[in-house]
């Protein structure tokens, strides 16, 4: 069961002068009542209760008028100036990877780069992720993130640069907003995803059996911007498909179903395959979830019906190509994706412990 610290009474017509979009009153930088709501440090094994404050319609609203296309432009540029790519270990990579840092820094945070050096056909590949945190208690640390790099074949804009899009912009939102996350918030930007997951890989292989327990969730997006693309959101109890996330991951489905309910928008389940960065996390025990707008499966009739589009195509026909550019992206579903991503992330950082 879960105990909120924070009221679910709070919503927007209670959202008076100074404090940001989306939050209830109390919670902005200067207000010394959201310093007291640390969580106890003494208190074993951490598992969050999403907090119900944030209101859905408004980081929606918000959401509607912000940068992710513009940094998926960025990267698309990135990659025109690198052969057509952005693969890790490449100068591509290296290019994406300081303009996401540039973002953050601009945004007030401070990046580090966590390296490592993997595998790739018997040769030592050198690379890295992107790490940036706010402030809030790191006994609760609720990691959100895509990963960076392209595959070889193609900029990779579907696949990952609208994830990244919707990691920098909620990163840069938290620090607008100026709320005071009760919980840290670690933004995390992949590398070599497209080697077998092992950015994300490495970075659960270093965690510590402490900061394990530590880390309260997972919240994972990987392609958010499919052109003929759907709304879905990891199963997290296995209950429409066979794998399911470890307990407290149907937690974070029902928030994110939330957000899109909330919104009268239609949104659907899909499975933990193990075929993005949430698996390492899943596997160390971890709760997980995340967001999804599809690849290389072909739209239904039912899911014409509930987000428009094409039936009988792929939801992105450009998956791993040369043509999955800026061209090949569906701007209003990263704006919904991304706005749900932000609410979730917001929602934990709010969060009380169970
Ligand atoms: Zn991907």
């Amino acid at each position: 069961m879960a105990v909120l610290l924070l009221s679910a009474t709070a919503c927007t017509s209670e959202s008076a002068a100074g404090s940001p979009p989306g939050f209830p009153p109390g919670n902005v930088a200067n207000d010394p009542i959201s310093t007291t709501k640390s969580a106890d440090p003494n208190v074993a094994a951490p598992r969050l209760g999403p907090a119900s404050a944030v209101d859905a319609g408004a980081v929606l609203e918000e959401f509607k008028g912000r940068g992710m296309v513009e940094h998926m432009e960025a990267l698309q540029r990135v990659a025109d100036d690198n052969d057509g790519n952005r693969a890790s270990g490449t100068s591509g990579y290296e290019d994406s990877a300081r303009y996401v840092e540039d973002q953050l820094r601009a945004a007030g945070y401070t990046p580090v780069r966590q390296e490592f050096t993997h595998r790739i056909d018997d040769k030592r590949v050198k690379t890295f992720n992107i790490l940036a945190d706010t402030e809030g208690s790191t006994e609760n640390t609720i990691v959100v993130g895509g990963h960076l790099d392209s595959v070889e074949d193609g900029p990779g804009i579907n696949d990952n640069a609208s994830g990244v899009a919707a990691v920098l912009e909620t990163a840069r939102w938290m620090k607008e907003t100026g709320i005071k996350p009760v919980n840290r918030v670690r933004f995390a930007f992949w590398g070599a995803e497209e080697d077998d997951l092992d950015g994300s890989r490495h970075y659960v292989d270093e965690l510590s059996a402490a900061e394990v327990r530590r880390t309260a969730l997972y919240l994972n997006v990987d392609m958010a911007a499919s052109p003929n693309g759907v709304r879905s959101i990891h199963d997290g109890d296995g209950s429409d498909f066979e794998e399911a996330g470890p307990k407290g991951s149907q937690e974070i489905e029902d928030v994110l179903f939330r957000f899109f309910e909330d919104n009268s928008l239609p949104a659907e389940t899909t499975p933990f395959d193990g075929g993005s960065d949430y698996e390492p996390f899943l596997r160390a025990g971890i709760p997980g979830g995340g967001l999804f707008t599809g690849d290389v499966e072909s739209k239904t009739k039912a899911q014409v019906q509930a987000y428009g589009g094409s039936a009988g195509k792929d939801l992105d026909s450009c998956y791993h190509r040369a043509c999955d550019t800026i061209s090949n992206t569906n701007a209003e579903l990263l704006k919904e994706m991304s706005a749900a991503l932000a609410y979730a992330t917001a929602t934990y950082a709010l969060a009380a412990r169970d």
